[in-house]
């Protein structure tokens, strides 16, 4: 199924969701693939993200060691890390997404909110533009989402 759409399917994402219950921001790492790549694992100064033994494995984090603060999210060329706290609030989850296109959406604006497939799911509120220059070309947008969203959005539509 990820080889033929490039879409996850559910047993892979359930690995890789926060644990029940957890609270604050967490990594979600959905890379499934053997593929040479590990910048993550070199961007992550906790050390959250194992030490590739075989730089074809798929990263491993290591849930105790993340603070969820995204510095491996703009490092990563796949945009397969994104960032979610589902104690962000009673109604609404937190979703940090890597972002490539233009325009960036404003702060404080609703976007359309989309799934893996770029389907809309419903409205998101921009919470955040993080940019900078050590992040070249991506940035991250933090959104809140509806609770039980986060593990479904990931994109969104800006302006229409
Ligand atoms: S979110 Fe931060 S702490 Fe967690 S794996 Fe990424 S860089 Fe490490
Ligand atoms: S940087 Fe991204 S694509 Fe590369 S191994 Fe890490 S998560 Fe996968």
């Amino acid at each position: 199924m990820l080889e033929r759409t490039g879409v996850p399917v559910k047993e892979q994402l359930d690995r890789v969701q926060p644990p029940p219950g957890h609270e604050g921001p967490m990594a979600v790492i959905e890379c499934f693939q053997e593929i040479p790549c590990n910048p993550c694992s070199e961007a992550c100064t906790r050390g959250a993200i194992a030490s590739f033994t075989d730089i074809n494995n798929p990263p491993v984090l290591i849930r105790e060691k993340c603070n969820g603060c995204g510095n491996c999210m703009f490092r990563c060329p796949g945009l397969a890390i994104f960032v979610i706290d589902e104690s962000y609030s009673d109604t609404e989850t937190l979703v940090k997404i890597p972002y490539e296109y233009l325009p960036l959406p404003e702060e404080g604006t609703p976007v359309t909110a989309l799934d893996r497939e770029g389907k809309p799911v419903g409205l998101a509120r921009v919470i955040k533009v993080q940019q900078g220059k050590a992040m070249d070309r991506t940035a991250i947008i933090w959104l809140a989402v509806p609770k039980g969203l986060g593990m479904t959005v990931r994109s969104i539509q800006v302006g229409r």
